[in-house]
Order: C-alpha cells, then structure tokens, then sequence
C-alpha cells in the first residue's frame, strides 16, 4: 500500500542516516581505528565499504535519531531494541559497523563486529521489512561499481573476506550474512554472472558450508553456468589467505578449484566405503537423494556418468534407481 511504500521509504532514509553517523562517529573514535589499522585495512578500502563504528554507550543512536524518527521507526530498522519492560536502546554498541546494501546501493542493515575477542563476535541487523538475510548478499552491490567486467562472482563467509579481497584487487567477491548459502543466493548470483566460486574458510565449519551450497545450488543448476568450490589451507580464510600469498597466486589456485562434479563425487565417496555392496548401495542412495533435486541438464549426466565409472553401475540402471527414488513417497 502507500502508506507501506511510504514507510520503507523512511526506514531507508533513517538507515542511510545511520550509516553516515556510524561513519562519523569512526572518525572521532582512535581505538576503532587503531583496530582496522591492525587488520590493515586502508582508508580507500574503509571509505569504499563506508566502514563505521557504533560508540559504547547504550543509546547514542537512540538519542542522536530522537528529534528525527519515531521511536517504532527506530525499532523496526533494527537498530534499537525494545525490551517488553520498555526499556529501549540501541542495538550496535562498540562495535565496527559494516553497511549491507541491496542491489539498488541502499542501505538495508548493519554487520558490526566487536574490537576484541568478546561474544557474540558479530551480530547482524535482524530481519526487517526491507532486510532478508537468505536472498541478500554483503559485497554485491560494491562488486557490480567496481568490476569492469563481472564476469564470476566468489562467495565467501565473512565481511572482512569480501573487504580483504577488494583491498587487494579481487573486487567481485561476496559474503553470506551468517547464514547458509540459500536457492535464492544462487539464483540471483546466477542471474549476474555464468560462474561462482564458493571459498568458505579452511575449517569445519567452512567445509559444511560449502556442502549445504552445494545442496542448495542442486536445484538451480543449468547448462552453460558452473559453479566451483575453492579449498584453503586449514586455519585460513580468504582474508588471511590472500594476505599471505598475494591476489595472482589467490587467483591461480582458482585452477585447483574442484567442479561441482568433483567435488559431489569426491565428498559421497570419503564419506561411504564403496568397496563393500553395502556401503556401494548406501553411497548410491545418497546421490540419488541429490541427483533428484537436479533438473535434466548435461552436468547431470557428467554426474552420473562418474557414479557409473566408480561403481560399475550402468548408467541406465542408475537412472532407474533415481527415478524410482524419486516417485517413492518416503526415502
Ligand atoms: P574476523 O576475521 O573479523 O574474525 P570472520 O569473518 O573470519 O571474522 P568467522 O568466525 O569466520 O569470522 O565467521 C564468518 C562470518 O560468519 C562472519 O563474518 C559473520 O558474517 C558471521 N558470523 C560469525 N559469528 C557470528 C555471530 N555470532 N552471529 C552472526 N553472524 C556471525
Ligand atoms: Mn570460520
Ligand atoms: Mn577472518
Ligand atoms: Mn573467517
């Protein structure tokens, strides 16, 4: 309606404010400087990202924003909080603040990281009428101004891997907002380039990240797009990564990259012994359960084709077991 239209439009205006405050305040507070000068950040790259700081205290923003919004307006952008008791202040406290911007360029939440080791190490807007973390995507909006040529996208964890990247030149990466990489994410990265990277951090974590994208990009796969998965060493993420060994060698390794193919294979297989009929059973059952969620597309039948070589399957057969899978009603 008007009145709603009318409304985000004030939750725009008042989170592009913010942004400009917390950027301020960044510029009169040394501590929060001193912090992304250890993390060797540069201004440009400060600038670019519109890089800020919430001050300690619990209603800086609250009271600075008072005369210019209504306190509901406050607490629907995410940026205070009201408690049931009332008691109402301000969400980001002490915190570098990172804008996320939709496609548009506009300002729709904040990242803010603490300058410590104190937890929760980031906390992120909420969900809000105009911020939705399983379709947006910290950096894409940055990337899309920056690359002359976008023409691949990698997806990471992390804002300081989106920001770290561009610093050093690799400007069309982007970052989940701490939530799995959804259908939607794809899609839409999808819609702007023919290639994603996924390079999630040598760790656990990262590497279940990395499969629940995989998971995910099942759906959305068609010919002529390709998706690739880039492993680091444990302990690195791409912030560090490519710090240590600089943007030509960060982008070589992309030649190392397994394919969707490869990596669907390799990962069934460390996980299921299929020299036994058993475990050969069982590791075909679980790519059937993936395969059925893929659309008819030639890297299917790459797929399968691979599943048929490793187990002395037929292909055709294969094909039946998935099909039969597929139109039983529990598996
Ligand atoms: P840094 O380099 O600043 O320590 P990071 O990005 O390497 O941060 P990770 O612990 O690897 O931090 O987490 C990856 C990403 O997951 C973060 O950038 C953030 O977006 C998200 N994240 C981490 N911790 C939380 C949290 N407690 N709540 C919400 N999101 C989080
Ligand atoms: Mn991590
Ligand atoms: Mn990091
Ligand atoms: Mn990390």
């Amino acid at each position: 309606s008007e009145a709603q239209r009318q409304r985000s439009k004030d939750l725009y205006t008042l989170l592009d404010d913010a942004n400009q405050y917390y950027q301020l305040q960044l510029k009169g507070s040394p501590a929060a400087i001193e912090y992304l000068k250890g993390r060797e950040l540069s201004g440009e790259i400060s600038k670019r990202f519109n890089i800020g700081y919430s001050l300690s205290g619990w209603d800086h923003l609250l009271n600075h924003f008072k005369g210019s919004y209504a306190e509901q307006q406050l607490v629907d952008s995410g940026l205070v909080i009201k408690k049931d008791d009332g008691k109402i202040y301000d969400r980001y406290r002490d915190r570098i603040m990172f804008p996320i911007r939709n496609r548009k360029g506009q300002v729709i939440g904040f990242g803010g990281r603490v300058l410590g080791d104190d937890l929760p190490k980031y906390i992120n807007s909420p969900e809000t009428t105009v911020f939705h973390k399983g379709r947006e995507l910290y950096g894409l909006y940055e990337a899309r101004i920056n690359t002359q040529k976008l023409d691949r996208i990698i997806v990471v964890e992390g804002y300081m891997d989106v920001i770290a990247l561009a610093q050093f030149g690799v400007s069309y990466a982007v970052a989940t907002l701490g939530t799995a990489t959804t259908e939607e994410h794809i899609k839409q990265l999808f819609r702007a380039v023919p290639e994603i990277i996924f390079c999630f951090d040598g760790d656990r974590a990262g590497k279940e990240a990395a499969w629940r994208a995989l998971e995910n990009a099942m759906p959305v796969m068609q010919d002529g797009k390709e998706i690739k998965f880039l492993f680091l060493p444990d302990g690195e993420d791409p912030d560090t990564q490519i710090r240590k060994i600089g943007k030509d060698a960060f982008e070589e390794n992309y030649q190392q990259a397994d394919s969707l193919t490869a990596y669907f294979v390799e990962n069934l297989h460390s996980r299921f012994n299929i020299t036994s009929d058993e475990g050969k059973t069982r590791f075909l059952k679980e790519a059937a359960k993936l395969l059925t969620k893929m659309p008819d597309t030639l890297i299917k039948d790459q797929l399968v084709q691979r599943l048929s070589d490793m187990t002395n399957v037929d292909k055709k057969v294969l094909f039946q077991r998935e099909i039969s899978s597929n139109n039983s009603p529990k598996d």
